[in-house]
């Protein structure tokens, strides 16, 4: 029998390193010959696809929610087209459980709103709710979204002129509890040293930013196999956050600047104690779309982190972590595919040669 869909693909699959023959049928991927296969790649390097583990599809250029389904398809479209073929949207003013299993669109692994503390926040993204209200409003988004919360974990308090926790200690505890119980996992926002120490004790599964981990919570997340993700693109440009504090909240300018400057050293002993490390770009509001490969050399070239580890930060670790599974029997049907090793010279990742997602070729 001659399956009428099925395509045919060799190259070297990593991270196996292997000359492979996979076949696609439908949505999933297969080692056993599938006669009559159209042949749509012969040669060249192998991925399940690059992952942006933290963007935003429900928040427009400049910071607003956006309007429509369509914007968002815009969005996700805008990644794809660079070779990232599933997505973690890390907080979403704008619903979107439609787009689930849209067939021209990333895999989407997603948080509902943020939960952020009262009139602290970016304007009209997050739920805002006080430590009363928390667990109850985790588990509103944990419902919203399909298998991640968002916490806002810290910001710029204006009454001390710094960065605060966002909420006591106990209640932050409390909420990752419930989230979990409403069998969500957690992700954190958190730029302060204070908060981030609260809630890698109480277990969130991924700091987000991280710039203020100390080493000790770093073995701390290695152990217990909390994720980071380090946006490091996006504390790039703290640089301007503080120029634009600077007149009223000085304390706190000195204060993003020096959690930008010690970033790279803290990514990297992250990197170096094993903690698990995902590629995410922030997109959305202040960062465009589609910058993926811009996080992973940046990662690779700021923080030391060797190709093979950023590929698999990008790619299979990142798929695996989010429930994607890549280039093995019964894996979903999505590749990409460069004509050099990535291994070798990482910028080949701007330029893929070919994306196949959910068993269609797309370029
Ligand atoms: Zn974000």
């Amino acid at each position: 029998m001659t399956a009428p869909t099925a395509l045919h693909v060799r190259g070297v699959a990593l991270p196996d390193d292997q000359t492979r023959d996979l076949w696609l049928v439908g949505d999933r991927i297969t080692f056993e010959p599938v006669p009559g296969a159209t042949t749509v790649v012969d040669g060249g390097f192998l991925l399940p696809g690059l992952v942006d583990a933290h963007c935003h599809l429900g928040i427009a250029r400049g910071g607003a929610p956006i309007t429509s389904l369509d914007d968002a398809r815009r969005l996700a479209r805008t990644d794809r087209d660079t070779g990232v073929l599933a997505l973690r949207d890390a907080g979403s003013p704008y619903p979107y459980p439609e787009l689930d299993d849209e067939p021209d669109l990333p895999r989407l692994a997603r948080a509902g709103r943020h939960v952020a503390p009262p009139r602290r926040y970016l304007r009209d993204i997050g739920v805002e709710v006080p430590a009363a209200e928390l667990s109850e409003a985790v588990v509103a988004q944990a419902k919203a979204g399909n298998g991640w919360v968002k916490l806002v974990g810290d910001w710029i308090e204006r009454s001390v002129g710094d960065l605060a926790p966002a909420w006591e200690a106990d209640a932050m505890t409390e909420a990752v509890h419930a989230a979990h119980r409403a069998g969500a996992r957690v992700a954190v926002h958190t730029f302060d040293e204070t908060a981030v120490e609260i809630l890698v004790r109480a277990g969130v599964d991924s700091v987000e930013h991280g710039t203020g981990l100390s080493l000790d919570l770093v073995d701390e997340m290695a152990r217990r196999r909390i994720a980071l993700v380090p946006t490091m693109i996006n504390i790039a440009t703290f640089g301007g956050i503080a120029d634009r504090a600077r007149d009223k909240f000085p304390r706190y300018a000195d204060h993003m600047l020096a959690l930008r400057d010690g970033f790279p050293e803290v990514v990297r002993a992250a990197h170096a104690a094993g903690v698990p490390i995902f590629v995410g770009t922030d997109a959305g509001g202040g960062i465009d779309h589609g910058r993926a490969a811009d996080e992973m050399l940046t990662l690779h070239e700021q923080a030391g982190m060797p190709a093979e580890a950023v590929l698999a930060a990008a790619s299979w670790a990142a798929r695996d972590w989010l429930g994607f599974p890549g280039l093995v029997e019964g894996g979903l049907a999505d590749l990409v595919v460069y004509p050099t090793d990535p291994r070798v010279d990482l910028r080949v990742v701007r330029a893929p040669q070919r994306i196949v997602l959910r068993g269609r070729v797309l370029r």
